[in-house]
């Protein structure tokens, strides 16, 4: 039989609202709530820390060739979902809950819903009955998929752009 070490969890607080969850295995950090959040509801500003005009794995897109480092910096670890509680309005610049949000849930947004193409590719393991498998960014989904999500103004137009 395997023998299986058993991962640690270290919460760190990061905000009135959030602390990092990080796996001391893994070293995955997630953000998970310690507040309820309405539907709708603001649950933080954001801004630039820095702009670039390509992406990495910690960037958000928000135009064509702009990619922002996240400030505040802990929104960095909102992880990808397949069915998302969260969503960067990149026009706002603010994140909205999707829907209620109890405390303890992980937040997670839809990478596809900001990123056009993104640099690295890979395979969710989101758990989600609704999970897509493979996430590269809107440009690998078929439309169909795609509209079922909210999505930002600057990849709708991206999509119209391409039809
Ligand atoms: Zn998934």
């Amino acid at each position: 039989m395997e023998t299986k070490k058993n991962s640690m969890i270290e919460k760190s607080i990061v905000s009135p609202f959030a602390e990092i969850w990080e796996d001391s295995i893994s070293q995955n950090k997630s953000l998970y709530t310690t507040v309820k959040f309405e539907h709708g509801q603001v649950i933080a500003n954001f801004g630039p820390k820095e702009i670039l005009d390509s992406p990495n794995y910690l960037t958000v897109q928000v135009g064509d060739n702009k990619h922002i480092m996240l400030a505040p910096e802990f929104l960095q670890y909102i992880n990808h979902g397949c069915d998302p509680n969260v969503f960067f309005d990149t026009d706002n610049w603010v994140l909205i809950a999707l829907r209620n949000i109890e405390i303890g849930e992980e937040l997670r947004f839809f990478y596809p819903s900001t990123e056009w193409s993104m640099d690295q590719g890979f395979d969710c393991t989101c758990q989600s009955e609704k999970c897509l498998q493979n996430i590269q960014g809107a440009a690998h989904l078929p439309l169909n998929i795609l509209t079922k999500y909210k999505l930002s103004n600057h990849i709708v137009a991206k999509l119209e752009s391409v039809k």
